[in-house]
């Protein structure tokens, strides 16, 4: 029976760390960072996980808001507080929900948000590097799955990792941390022949697809690490992940839950993302202050 990966306590145990962060910051920088959120349109879900992120934002010391927009706002206006906020010292991380409205090109207000404060990790100079191995921000969710890899002291280098789903969101970014690690990472997708073969050749099997219980146990290699990242309802309705826990449990050397596995580090590792940021724009700023005038 495998170790259950006990995600909503690593969450916490990452909180506390960003709470006491937060504390540090602010005896050596006399202010807090400041996260703000943009949440364009009516989307119920995303209202909730706003919900979530301004609660948790709040329970760390965070300052900042949630900047709550109609669903009938233009591409213009949308950009317009992006970049105020770009200019704004008091913000040091920037996070627009997505969706956005169909008027809004999210590629748009991805690539306007200044890098430095964009602590999704979505922008392309994050993108960028993150795969040249370069100081960058990194997607959340993606930071949370290896956080929880090593928890459980799960042996990355020299690895096969499999990665099923190749979304910018989680897929591609989580293939990038392993292969930073050192591990041999297999991207997979939906045109990938002989996937339940991929997978029991996975001593890491990460699962980020978005369908309920597709991989059986029968497609674990015993005693491999199986991150589930999926969110899905089964037939009854209720949250489950990509992996049939039940089954692959028996096999599974270490495993998450859904819920309680990579969900709650998604919200832990925004707020560690933006201590982060509040940690280099403050750097940043003190090296531009300190640097010799020249050519005068
Ligand atoms: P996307 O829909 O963007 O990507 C899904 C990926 O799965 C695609 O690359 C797709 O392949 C692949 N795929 C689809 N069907 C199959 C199949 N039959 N076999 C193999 N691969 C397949 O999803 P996201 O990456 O955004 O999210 C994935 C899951 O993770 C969802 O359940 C989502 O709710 C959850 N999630 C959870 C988070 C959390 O905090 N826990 C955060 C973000 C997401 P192709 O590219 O070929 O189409």
């Amino acid at each position: 029976m495998a170790t259950i990966l006990d995600g909503k306590a690593v969450a916490a145990s990452v909180r506390a760390e960003v709470a006491s962060g937060v504390e540090d910051f602010r005896r050596l920088h006399g202010r807090v960072p400041g996260l703000h959120v943009i949440l364009a349109g009516n989307d119920a879900a995303s209202a909730v996980y706003v919900r979530n992120k301004e609660k948790a934002a709040a329970e760390v010391g965070f300052a900042g808001r949630v900047h709550r927009l109609p669903a009938e706002v233009t591409e213009d206006v949308l950009l317009g507080l992006v970049k105020e906020l770009n200019l704004d010292p008091s913000v040091d991380g920037i996070l627009v929900q997505l969706p956005v409205p169909k008027a809004v090109r999210a590629e748009k207000v991805l690539a306007t948000i200044d890098p430095r404060k964009d602590v999704d990790g979505f922008h392309r100079m994050n993108v960028g590097g993150l795969w040249t191995g370069t100081e960058s921000l990194v997607p959340c969710t993606p930071r949370g799955c290896l956080r929880l890899l090593d928890e459980a002291k799960v042996k990355l280098e020299g690895a096969r990792a499999v990665v099923v789903g190749r979304s910018n969101i989680v897929g591609k970014p989580v293939a990038a941390l392993l292969l930073e690690r050192n591990a041999t990472v297999t991207l997979a997708h939906s045109r990938t022949v002989d996937l339940a073969e991929r997978c029991r050749e996975a001593d890491v099997l990460v699962a980020a697809v978005g369908r309920a219980k597709m991989i059986p146990g029968s497609w674990i290699k015993p005693g491999a690490a199986v991150i589930d990242v999926g969110m899905n309802r089964d037939e009854a309705g209720k949250l489950c992940g990509d992996v049939d826990f039940a089954s692959a449990s028996a096999v599974a050397g270490v495993i998450t839950p859904v819920p309680g596995g990579v969900g709650p580090m998604t919200i832990a590792m925004l707020l560690d993302n933006t201590l982060r940021a509040a940690r280099a724009l403050v750097a940043a700023r003190s090296a531009e202050t300190l640097r010799p005038i020249t050519g005068v």
